[in-house]
């Protein structure tokens, strides 16, 4: 057994606001500088929709992580082209305009504009030629068109079925997804670096690229299947999420999660044993959510505990392991999911995925039609299309919502008969 430490989290999706907090608190934070203006290291999608960037999950397009060729594991993108890739233009990466390109309104239109049909709008601007611009992309293009069918057409995700039947008022689903770096097992992305200035650290697993070693190949950019790597053009340098390790470094949560205000991010340490993760790192495809569980270790075993000490994790680190809510999440209550686990990176951040806003009737017929996201799309997203797993998961959150619910009921009752709750939190 070869203990390891990892620094990571779980998302509550039910609880998310779609408020953007986050993706702000982190841009003021990190990505505030010159040659960074279009990185959002924290996002939050409208879903369905393209995402950002445009299309990132279309990995016909962008080929990122790895896939088992010739009976071995291989990267997807990069090697191929070599130093063409610094001349040309790699087609494995994203361009500026599957971003966005900063801009600023022009609110003169509003005032200016010659009398027209249609009413004025403040026409965006482009901050770097101050020229106006067909906006085609954001960090969160779909939020104010979610539901329109165009958009939710071009999510991969979306079975043939519910792109025909999307738009259709009944039938109308959405739910945000905030993402960020994965700080994954096996990160795509260090593997592809040709400088090896990408590393994961030994003490917390945070996936870092070294700024004096990069040399500006943008082979990680192709090779992140999550688009979760960013090139800074001002400075010739990938940059990515950092977990906020000046953060975590003394005991403080990352910017992301502390100011998160629909309190859904649980950050927490996991204890996993790299010698399974070799093992299991070619498991076919629609076994992967539990190929990577089952690297998790149980922090709460003596051996692991051994093992771990013996590694030389801390001994406040192997306590924070005991009391992880990433542990309970992913393990003990099987409730929290991984991003496109097809991917094969292995990723450390998971997501309890949205039940909400759920069928009446689903309270008392748990049938898949009663759940208003589709499982197959939740399936697709979260599971590599285990349906099982995700309906495994729908029902575990409709009983706890049904308990708490009754529960709420009953105390109600009691408190209208004057019978006091005080010191019960049963
Ligand atoms: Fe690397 Fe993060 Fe992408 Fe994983 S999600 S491949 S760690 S940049
Ligand atoms: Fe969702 Fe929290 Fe981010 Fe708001 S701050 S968008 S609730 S993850």
């Amino acid at each position: 057994m070869d203990v390891r430490a990892q620094l990571s989290m779980v998302l509550h999706l039910d609880k998310c606001i779609g408020c953007h907090t986050c993706s702000v608190t982190c841009k003021n934070l990190w990505t505030n500088r010159k040659g960074t203006e279009y990185m959002w290291w924290n996002n939050v999608e409208t879903r369905p929709g393209t995402g950002y960037p445009k299309n990132w999950e279309d990995q016909g397009k962008f080929r990122g992580g790895w896939e088992i060729k010739n009976g071995s594991l291989s990267l997807k993108s990069g090697s191929k082209w070599g130093i063409l890739s610094r001349i040309f233009h790699n087609p494995d990466q994203p361009v500026m305009k599957d971003y966005y390109e900063p801009f600023t309104y022009d609110y003169a239109n509003l005032t200016d504009a010659p009398e027209s049909a249609n009413q004025p709008i403040a026409r965006a601007k482009s901050r770097i030629t101050g020229e106006s611009m067909n906006i085609e992309a954001g960090p969160n293009w779909d939020d104010d068109l979610g539901g329109s069918r165009e958009y939710a057409a071009k999510d991969p995700n979306l079975t043939e079925e519910d792109r025909v039947l999307f738009g259709e008022f009944e039938k109308i689903f959405m739910m945000y997804l905030p993402r960020l770096c994965n700080h994954c097992l096996n990160p795509a992305c260090a593997a592809a670096c040709p400088s090896g200035s990408i590393y994961k650290r030994g003490e917390d697993g945070i996936v870092l690229n070294d700024q004096e070693k990069c040399r500006a190949w943008r082979y990680c950019v192709s090779a992140c299947p999550y688009k979760k790597i960013y090139y800074n053009w001002d400075r010739g340098k990938s940059e990515k999420c950092i977990f906020c390790y000046p953060k975590s470094e003394n005991g403080e949560p990352s910017a992301c999660a502390h100011s998160c205000v629909g309190r859904i991010r649980y950050t927490g340490v996991l204890l996993y044993d790299y010698d399974r993760l070799i093992q299991v790192l070619e498991a076919p495809e629609e076994t992967l959510v539990e190929a990577l569980k089952s690297c998790i270790l149980d922090p709460s075993d003596p051996e692991v505990k051994r093992h771990a000490k013996k590694a030389g994790i801390e001994p406040d680190w192997i306590q924070a392991a005991e009391n992880s809510p990433v542990y309970a999440f992913v393990k003990e209550f099987g409730l929290a999911l991984p991003l496109h686990p097809e991917f094969r990176t292995f990723p450390m951040v998971f997501y309890v995925p949205s039940l909400s806003p759920v069928l009446r009737k689903a309270e008392t017929d748990m049938t898949m039609e009663n759940f208003r996201i589709p499982v197959k799309y939740l399936a697709s997203v979260f599971t590599a299309g285990n349906e099982a797993a995700v309906e495994d998961t729908l029902k575990k959150l409709l009983g706890i919502r049904s308990y708490m619910r009754g529960k709420e009921l009953a105390d109600k009752e009691l408190m209208e008969k004057g019978i006091s709750l005080s010191g019960w939190n049963g």
